[in-house]
């Protein structure tokens, strides 16, 4: 496929019904294990070897959509919608052993997009709000509870990131290392080379959006970013990128600082096709979305579809 260009590569959600998960294991006689020979070859057969996977396992903000208390009408009218409408928190896969964020609903994750996460090698942490990173989960990949794990698992982020794994996890390089990242200093991390850019978000720590490159192709991973800083758009015009993830928390809220809402990606996607960082419109999706914003799936796919964007769901998969 040439640069830019995507495509649905499986939508786990559209058989879905309220309150439904999609089975762990196929039905009749068919084992998990067929099933992910299955995909394996599938994959073989769709993929040339340059394209990413990415895998969209939580696409909701903080509190999670339907929010985990909330009785608002939108987290009522997707409770009744289930299917595309019920969001857990944001976390992308790329490739199967490439993960950004380490959010609280990394376990149903696993369960319902029948993950092998103990083949996850690189975890790359935007910030640690509560809804990126959950560092105790990461317990679970010790011994005793946790059997067969034959690599460690590279855990990369800012001071507060390391300085919340490595005294929790330890660093023995046999299940896990902490390294530490600097804001647009590029590190081969050897399932990519990735350059962490400063977003506008929490104040307290540098929060990461990530520029990966890998397999020839170059993904903008971006949020929680707000509006960009200067120096961040500095580098994306020397560094241009094939593909987008953006966050659009807000909907048709006001304000880009500290989160996007729909006006803030329509101008950032203005922005990259003016300063030659993106080639093509469509080369985008946007993920990261509130309750607040009061809109449903479809309300996002009808602001973004004219534009090109693509609305990410739990389970999306595109190939780029
Ligand atoms: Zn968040
Ligand atoms: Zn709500
Ligand atoms: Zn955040």
């Amino acid at each position: 496929m040439s640069p830019g260009s995507v495509f649905l590569w499986r939508n786990t959600t559209s058989h879905r019904t309220k309150g439904q998960l999609r089975p762990i294991r196929p039905s009749g006689s068919e084992s998990a294990n067929v099933g992910r020979r299955h995909k394996k070859a599938c994959l073989a057969l769709e993929r040339s070897v340059e394209d990413i996977k990415l895998h969209f396992l939580g696409t909701a903000a903080a509190e999670g959509f339907p929010g985990l208390f909330c009785r608002c009408q939108t987290c009522s009218d997707a409770r009744k919608r289930g299917g595309k409408d019920i969001r857990t928190r944001s976390s992308v896969l790329i490739d199967d052993v490439l993960k950004i964020d380490w959010p609280p609903d990394t376990y149903l994750h696993v369960l319902r997009e029948q993950l092998d996460l103990a083949a996850v090698r690189d975890l790359l942490v935007t910030h640690t709000h509560h809804d990126h990173l959950v560092p105790g989960e990461l317990i679970m990949r010790k011994p005793v509870f946790a059997h067969g794990v034959d690599h460690p698992l590279n855990i990369y982020g800012n001071e507060l990131v390391v300085r919340a794994c490595k005294p929790l996890l330890g660093d023995d390089d046999e299940r896990f290392t902490h390294r530490l990242l600097r804001p647009f200093k590029t590190a081969d991390i050897g399932s990519a080379v990735v350059t962490p850019l400063l977003a506008d978000h929490n104040p307290d720590e540098s929060c990461f959006i990530y520029h990966i490159e890998r397999n020839g192709k170059t993904l903008l991973h971006g949020h929680d970013s707000g509006w960009f800083p200067d120096e961040t758009w500095q580098w994306l015009r020397e560094n241009p990128i094939d593909f987008a993830v953006l966050e659009c928390t807000s909907g048709p809220l006001p304000g880009m600082h500290n989160h996007l809402n729909i006006e803030g990606v329509t101008k950032i996607q203005q922005a990259f096709l003016d300063q030659g960082i993106l080639k093509t419109a469509s080369a985008m999706a946007v993920t990261h979305f509130s309750h607040n914003s009061g809109m449903l799936h479809d309300d996002f796919v009808q602001a973004f579809e004219p534009l090109g964007i693509t609305t990410a769901y739990d389970g999306l998969v595109l190939q780029i």
